[in-house]
């Protein structure tokens, strides 16, 4: 399933090693040895896309779906993924595509534009990168978002926000709108539980928000990161950025590694849109 296809953003060491700066971790990659999100290999001392032009999931799916509830309302994108993630995310609601081995099929950006193009009668908008990290599928992203924008048809990015900023700043005068998720309010979460870096996340909403439409969604999970004066900091945080920016409250499931915590109460949802609605204009419940 190897793609020859040359990563962007890596640097050749010595030793035949290269250093991936795509996203935070910045893996130094030995020959023949793969990174964080197992989507990239070091291959004779060059970096490679494994997952160029591989797709695991292709759908026409309502905007809202992505979540997105403020742009381009009761449309549909033609929804597409990969392999591979970048977080660690032991409650991954997704674990099949980003982290074990889905079945995948080769396509090309024009395939992708062309069946678009085709369901336009249908309601569709665009291409929506989803299902697994799109960061992690950088070079495919970019190259379809690039042929997509000069077809007239809109990218959405649904992303965990995990990215590199010289990557972000490159590929987002192609993308039209962003579901980013921030998982939880704290170092902490992110670092025990995900694998990667608050700071990080946040400074790519920041950034996107000045270039594209932004909507954040929070996975609200039983006593990992349910408590108010969590929610109220995030929601502080966001409103700084604008009061606009829609904020999805979404409902946990039993999933992936975390099996011994319950379903989110409704109630703490409940509370939770509450406090958060203090400061922001837009805050909506997901999966109640
Ligand atoms: S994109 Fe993959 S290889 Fe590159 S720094 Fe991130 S985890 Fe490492």
């Amino acid at each position: 399933m190897e793609a020859a296809k040359p990563a962007m953003f890596y640097n050749r060491m010595e030793d035949l090693k290269v250093h991936c700066y795509l996203c935070p971790h910045n893996c130094t990659i030995n020959p023949g040895r793969f990174g964080v999100c197992r989507a990239r290999k070091n291959i004779d001392g060059d970096l490679h896309s494994l997952n160029y032009g591989k797709i695991s999931s292709i759908a026409l799916d309502p905007i809202e779906k992505k979540p997105l509830y403020r742009f381009k309302g009761g449309s549909k994108i033609l929804s597409i993924g990969t392999f591979g993630c970048n977080l660690k995310c032991s409650f991954c609601q997704n674990w099949v595509i980003a982290h074990d081995e889905p079945k995948l099929y080769d396509v090309t950006s024009e395939d992708i534009v062309n069946k678009a193009k085709e369901l336009v009668p249908k309601g569709n908008i665009g291409i929506a990168y989803t299902y697994n990290e799109p960061s992690v599928w950088y070079e495919f992203v970019y190259d379809t978002a690039v042929l997509a924008r000069k077809e007239g048809l809109s990218n959405v990015l649904v992303t965990n926000g995990f990215i590199g900023k010289e990557a972000l700043l490159t590929l987002l005068p192609y993308i039209d709108a962003m579901n980013i998720d921030v998982k939880a309010y704290t170092a902490s979460f992110y670092k025990d539980i995900c694998g990667g870096v608050l700071k990080n996340v946040k400074e790519t909403v920041e950034i996107a928000a000045k270039k594209c439409h932004v909507e954040v969604t929070t996975l609200i999970i039983p006593t990992l990161n349910d408590g108010l004066e969590e929610i109220s900091q995030l929601a502080k945080w966001l409103s700084t950025i604008s009061k606009d920016i829609p904020l999805h409250l979404s409902r946990y499931f039993p999933n992936y590694k975390v099996q011994d915590i319950p379903p989110t109460p409704k109630e703490t949802l409940y509370k939770a849109r509450e406090e958060a609605q203090k400061y922001l204009d837009y805050v909506y419940l997901g999966n109640v």
